[in-house]
């Protein structure tokens, strides 16, 4: 097989967005799986259209997901330049072929002084090409009208740049969203003309919403750009790991895959052929396990700027570490921390009618009255609050359940929570005091 070699190609008009990240991704995973090569070309002809810092933002975040690629705007290559803009000179050339072929004709729109270029279809044709998604398409080259190759202000169409640019560059296959299918015949018909080998399509169905609508960029229910997620506390392996689940499934059970291992697993066979839904609480679950998996001391760094950027003081290091090892398994996004610090830590602590009744009905009013006395006598750290709790139930004849439950409820208010003896450490004694007070006067 001819190496392998695909490539993305944005238009600069806006941030990162899902739907293209998966594009990029799916080419980035065909051409690393088979040793090929990824390129990013930047499809800016729709001038009006182009914003600044279109392309930086773009690559940052696909740098972010942890794609890299061989040739590219950036970082050029042997097949540049990788602007279209900068290619204006060898459309010319190709559409004047055309023309001298008598496959094109010049055609002067009113009020203008340089006349355009248009194809002329052939009548009576039939266009196939080989899908890797859908298998063999046609089309009927009598349902194509003559289309614009090069406008007037010597700009070339999407549909003839993408084409002198994918032969030029040898691009082997065309992965890309389903909007493009109608495009192809076009895209076909030029490959014809000049004799080219025409490459392997592969058209990736529709992402949709929990509604099974197609997703769109209004939608405001659904975040769509990648840089939101950054922003939150998304981790990039995760994220790669959720887009790569949209439209492809590996072979065995198990759904969370590091890079390297869906770098190893995937195979085009394996695109789905039905729309593939963007599934928030998937995207959630599939973070909160690649949190999960993270090194301690990793995940105290990931946690550090969402603290500083709410203002919450962070005394030290172990400090830092000793609320994020708290929170670490409850974690599904990176900014959570500040709700779990807030939540945690809140002054106008209160004590809800479901927690108040099981301490009444746990008669747990003397071993909280027990708890809160001897916590003055001891020195404060975590290994010496888990022996007072387990001294202070033998005394008053408290076990499991009714052990630790009351003293959750009295410290911070929770049934449920994180290690105990950790988070009455890190409340700080006065705190913890003020709230054993407080609970024993509700009893
Ligand atoms: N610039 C086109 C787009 O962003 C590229 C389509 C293609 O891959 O051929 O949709």
């Amino acid at each position: 097989m001819k190496e392998v070699r695909v490539r993305y190609a944005p238009s600069p008009t806006g941030l990162l967005h899902i739907g293209n990240a998966r594009t990029a991704l799916f080419n980035y995973l065909f051409a690393r799986h088979h040793g090929g090569k990824f390129i990013i070309r930047i499809e800016d002809t729709d001038v009006a259209r182009n914003v600044e810092g279109g392309v930086e933002s773009q690559l940052k975040y696909l740098d972010w997901l942890g794609i890299d690629w061989d040739e590219g705007p950036d970082i050029g290559g042997p097949f540049g330049p990788y602007f279209q803009l900068e290619r204006l000179d060898l459309y010319r050339e190709y559409a004047q072929k055309l023309i001298d072929m008598g496959l094109a004709y010049h055609e002067y729109r009113e009020g203008s002084d340089e006349p355009g270029i248009r194809m002329r279809v052939p009548k009576d044709r039939t266009f196939k090409f080989k899908d890797m998604v859908r298998g063999e398409l046609s089309f009927d080259s009598n349902e194509v009208e003559d289309w614009i190759l090069v406008k007037d202000n010597g700009i070339p169409t999407y549909n003839f740049a993408v084409v002198i640019d994918d032969h030029f560059m040898e691009i082997t296959h065309v992965m890309r969203g389903e909007e493009h299918i109608t495009n192809t015949p076009k895209q076909v018909m030029l490959y014809e003309a000049f004799g080219w080998d025409v490459p392997v399509f592969g058209h990736m169905t529709l992402i949709v919403n929990e509604e099974k609508k197609k997703l769109s960029k209004r939608d405001v229910t659904v975040m769509q750009f990648i840089s939101q997620y950054a922003e939150l506390g998304y981790l990039p392996e995760a994220m790669l790991n959720f887009i790569t689940l949209l439209g492809w499934s590996p072979s065995g059970e198990e759904e969370i895959l590091s890079k390297d291992e869906i770098i190893s697993l995937f195979d085009e066979t394996r695109l789905s052929k039905a729309p593939s839904m963007f599934d928030k609480d998937k995207l959630t679950y599939i973070n909160s396990r690649h949190i999960k998996s993270m090194d301690p001391v990793v995940f105290m760094e990931f946690c550090r700027p969402f603290l500083e950027e709410a203002n919450i003081e962070i005394k030290n290091d172990e400090w830092l570490k000793d609320l994020t090892d708290l929170f670490h398994d409850r974690m599904s996004y990176g900014a959570e921390i500040v709700k779990l610090y807030q939540e945690f830590f809140k002054d106008d602590f209160e004590i809800g009618e479901e927690e108040l009744n099981f301490l009444k009905e746990a008669n747990s009013k003397e071993l909280i009255i027990k708890f809160r006395e001897e916590i003055e006598n001891i020195e404060f750290n975590p290994e010496e609050i888990q022996e007072l709790i387990k001294r202070v139930g033998k005394e008053v004849g408290a076990k499991g359940r009714f052990l630790f439950m009351p003293i959750r409820i009295a410290t911070t208010g929770q049934m449920h929570g994180p290690s105990l003896p950790h988070a009455i450490y890190l409340l700080e004694k006065d705190k913890i005091s003020r709230r054993l007070e407080h609970a024993i006067s509700l009893l």
